[in-house]
């Protein structure tokens, strides 16, 4: 179901909701630090029907993390970046192939992989 009715001018409102949406459903504080996330640390790098890749660096200690949100499981996975990868990079990268199911759920296992050995 598309929302085609919507004009550019509830764009930055429908962000907004999007980025505290998914600081809601993935992560609402720092897990170094403890800060609060708010919208501004908060980057959507790819948001398809399936899944959402986020980018949250925190305001305070500086950290970042990647996640992965599976919408149709509400499941999301969450892994510390220490690259210098910025967000465009990440973006073309999430970009460079289209992303199926296998695919998401591959990077989920990878991800979940990554954060237990941590
Ligand atoms: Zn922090």
């Amino acid at each position: 179901m598309e929302k085609r009715t919507l004009n550019s001018k509830n764009k930055e409102s429908l962000l907004d909701d999007k980025l505290k949406f998914y600081i809601d459903a993935i992560a609402r504080f720092c897990d170094r630090c403890g800060t609060p996330y708010s919208t501004a640390d908060v980057n959507i790098v790819q948001d398809s029907g399936m899944s959402a890749i986020i980018h949250f660096s925190c305001s305070n200690c500086k950290s970042r993390h990647i996640a992965t949100f599976l919408k149709p499981i509400g499941v999301s996975s969450r892994t510390p970046i220490n690259t210098d990868l910025s967000i465009t990079e990440i973006s073309q990268f999430a970009n460079k192939a289209s992303i199926t199911s296998d695919d998401i759920l591959d990077l989920y296992t990878t991800l979940k992989a990554g954060v237990k050995k941590l």
